[in-house]
């Protein structure tokens, strides 16, 4: 059988993290010397964590692994706190479009995502919609987002002649869905524009998530 891959973002796509994730990122950096100033210059939007963290470390001078080491060795409890001060919630009707692909045969669910796993599992367990997802690709483990979706594929078990849909909320998400021969659906949920999205190739745009039939319509037909 024919399978469907559903690869989703996670920031701008599946939820809002009300800037949890960035919070957290600033005060892990802050509290490594001379890395503050390097971040300050780079822009996140749809760049995996992996790509951020060698871009500041080159540019605060450090060594990648010393930078990177520090890094992690604060990150995931300063996220476990702003998870806490902050208010992350899911983007409209996601947990009802979730549990609904749950229950789809031959639908398979996975994340691609800049986070780190670790982390993108945290953010999720936040809004209690960690149990949809096993695995995917994610940015503590590729640099790049084609390699990420690659990861993803791996880990659901693609095969050919299978369906791959990626589920994003920027240029970023849409082009790496393009380079790996998969079908783009962009939501604008996130801080793009349906324009950004559709100029940068995507098959389908959503305002969001929360018309389900709409959704589930886009998801497992978009592109054919
Ligand atoms: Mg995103």
């Amino acid at each position: 059988m024919r399978r469907i891959h559903l690869l989703f973002d996670l920031d701008g796509t599946l939820m809002d993290a009300d800037g949890a994730g960035g919070l957290a990122l600033r005060r892990a950096i802050a509290a490594i010397p001379g890395a503050a100033e390097a971040f300050a210059a780079i822009e996140f939007n749809g760049r995996t964590d992996r790509w951020i963290l060698r871009e500041a470390g080159r540019r605060s001078g450090l060594p990648e692994t010393a930078f990177i080491e520090a890094y992690l060795s604060t990150y995931p409890r300063l996220l476990t706190e702003t998870l806490v001060e902050r208010n992350p919630r899911p983007c409209p009707g996601v947990p009802a479009l979730l549990q609904a692909l749950a229950a789809e045969r031959g639908v398979v669910l996975a994340l691609a995502t800049g986070n780190l796993r670790e982390a993108a599992f945290m953010k999720l367990r936040a809004i209690g919609l960690d149990g949809y997802f096993d695995g995917g690709g994610f940015g503590d483990e590729h640099e790049t987002r084609e390699a990420m979706l690659q990861q993803a594929m791996r880990e659901t078990a693609y095969v050919e002649g299978d369906r791959v849909v990626v589920i994003g909320d920027t240029e970023h998400d849409v082009r790496s869905a393009l380079a790996v021969g998969a079908i783009a659906v962009g939501v604008v949920t996130g801080n793009r524009s349906a324009a950004t999205l559709i100029e940068a190739g995507a098959h389908v745009t959503l305002n969001d998530l929360s018309d389900l039939d709409g959704a589930l319509e886009a998801l497992l037909r978009a592109g054919e």
